[in-house]
């Protein structure tokens, strides 16, 4: 009887629907272990949970495998095609298992520059095992028999059938665990290079675009007419200060019940308190905001290929430098002078890697003693309030608004933890704009202004939401609704008086990192036919 169960059972699904099905839970269970047990030790949960979670993990990540299977097996190819994504996951999982190691695009391109002989040392008994459990078994049931004959409109149906039914898993599972993935996904960003065909499918998929793209785009120029007239007196400093995840609505200055801000609240500083971001994530607003277009323009590709705000401004004369305490600048640098951080300072404001903005301002306040003094623009890029783990972006002194969540698995927190944790990362941030402009009203060499802006908010579980990255057009106003300040100094002020005077009057407007880009161009006196007067916030405010 068991034997006749087991025949039945090897005999039905012979669909291509069902083989999809049957490879992807294969897979997911298989070659995804690294991952699976990765999750097993990040989630927060300890008691019922702890199973179900891992259960919907499971589901997840074969409806999402089954998802991809049936957009690529069509008709005779159907069978060659999961072949090859056999053994390549075959392969895949034995290095992350073995090696530990994340498959991405650099990965990817070590194997393709690998010659044969490399590639064979590498070779064990080990790896001829995974290839023969986890390519093998299924083989040899793939090949046995053809796959069982369908219509092709039935073939179609079931297709649409088995993707529709992948996704709504997908989407199910994701939006009962939404705020742990995110949690989980952003925290260790690097865990996704360990799922099983997603690494080495993407991978590849960017390693040939790269070559694509890198190969036959030649970088377009922009502002070529950019000039600037002769000036008496000092010369200029712009210090524009990108800030990283601070949300408006709790900024002191913005008329949040909390003082977050006190340092700022002493300087005579305009705060802007209806600005918008151009995403809702790193990757998006700052390239966007270097980059002339504006939010509802963006195009990514092209701005990637372009001269950008600091090309122009050099064009125009001035000596541009980046101080980077963040994940690197997106392109926006590229052809800059990039300072790095004080290596002598590390000690003091680093742990494991991560330091804290301090850091970037006394290494600020180095390279400005340092450097020849010439008109300037200096870019410093925030860690700011970059989270999960906010509890390590600012130092025990400011901890001031109590008890904290000192874990990055937020849903073990409670909001007003996690909350009181995020506030601190603001009154942090307001302490080191603060140093910044004291920086700069300390030294007299320079007519100087700052501009601060943040990328993009953060939702710190409003609407059931963690993080930031929402798709735009549903992002709550806690991840696009940003803080933004100008400074400028006596002798900025005493000689742009028009302009000094129109920063003070636009602080109720609404503004947006559109402005950016053309403000900058402004303050610095660079003329081209790329600004737009328009939306440079220190002009035409005469007849306001
Ligand atoms: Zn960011």
């Amino acid at each position: 009887m068991p034997r006749t169960h087991l025949s039945t059972l090897l005999k039905l699904p012979r669909t291509l629907i069902a083989t999809n099905a049957l490879i992807a839970l294969w897979l997911a269970l298989l070659a995804n272990t690294s991952f699976l047990s990765k999750i097993a030790t990040l989630t927060p949960y300890h008691d019922w949970r702890y199973p179900a979670f891992m259960a919907a993990m499971v589901v997840l990540l074969t409806a999402y495998i089954n998802l991809f299977l049936t957009l690529i097996t069509w008709g005779r190819l159907a069978r060659p095609v999961l072949t090859f994504l056999l053994l390549a996951s075959a392969l895949t999982a034995y290095f992350v298992d073995t090696f530990g190691i994340g498959i991405d695009v650099g990965q990817i391109q070590n194997m393709m520059e690998t010659d044969f002989q490399e590639s064979w040392d590498l070779a064990t008994w080990n790896m001829l095992a995974y290839v023969l459990v986890i390519a093998g078994l299924p083989l040899v049931w793939l090949w046995r028999k053809p796959l069982a004959p369908e219509g092709f409109l039935r073939r179609q149906r079931n297709r649409l059938l088995g993707s529709i039914g992948s996704l709504i898993l997908v989407g199910l599972v994701a939006s009962c665990f939404y705020a742990d993935l995110a949690s989980i996904f952003r925290e260790h960003r690097a865990i996704r290079f360990t799922i099983v065909p997603h690494n080495y499918v993407t991978g590849l998929r960017s390693y040939f675009k790269q070559h694509q793209v890198s190969s036959d785009v030649p970088l377009q120029k922009y502002g070529e007419d950019a000039h600037r007239a002769a000036h008496p007196g000092k010369p200029k400093l712009l210090v524009f200060v990108v800030g990283e995840t601070a949300r408006a609505e709790s900024f002191g200055l913005q008329g949040y019940a909390r003082n977050t801000t006190p340092e700022l609240a002493k300087l005579p500083i305009t705060y802007y308190s209806n600005v918008s971001s151009c995403g809702t994530a790193t990757a998006v607003s700052l390239p966007c905001l270097f980059s002339g277009f504006t939010r509802k323009d963006y195009d990514a590709q092209i701005a990637k290929h372009r001269e950008g705000l600091l090309d122009i401004l050099q064009r125009g004369g001035y000596a541009v430098s980046w101080l980077d305490n963040n994940s690197g600048c997106k392109g926006a640098c590229d052809r800059v002078q990039r300072v790095p951080l004080l290596e002598s300072r590390k000690a003091a404001w680093c742990v494991k890697g991560e330091c804290r903005d301090d850091l970037l301002i006394e290494s600020f306040a180095k390279h400005l003693a340092d450097a020849p003094v010439q008109d300037r623009v200096i870019v410093l890029h925030q860690e700011g309030s970059h989270g999960p783990a906010y509890y390590l972006r600012y130092p025990k002194a400011f901890e001031r608004f109590t008890p904290v969540c000192n874990s990055n698995a937020l849903q073990s927190c409670t909001q007003q933890q996690v909350i009181n944790t995020y506030d601190n990362t603001i009154a942090y941030t307001d302490h080191i704009i603060a140093s910044a402009i004291k920086t700069l009203a300390q030294d007299s060499r320079y007519s100087s202004a700052l501009l601060y802006v943040s990328d993009h908010g953060e939702s710190t579980g409003e609407h059931g939401l963690y993080l930031h990255g929402a798709p735009y057009l549903f992002a709550p106003s806690q991840q696009t609704h940003v803080p933004m300040l100008s400074w400028v100094s006596p002798s900025f002020a005493e000689r742009e008086p028009a302009q000094a005077s129109c920063l003070r009057k636009r602080h109720a407007d609404a503004l947006s990192h559109d402005n950016i880009f053309h403000s900058m161009l402004g303050l610095a006196g660079v003329e081209t036919a790329v600004h737009n007067p328009a939306l440079d916030m220190s002009a035409g405010c005469s007849s306001h």
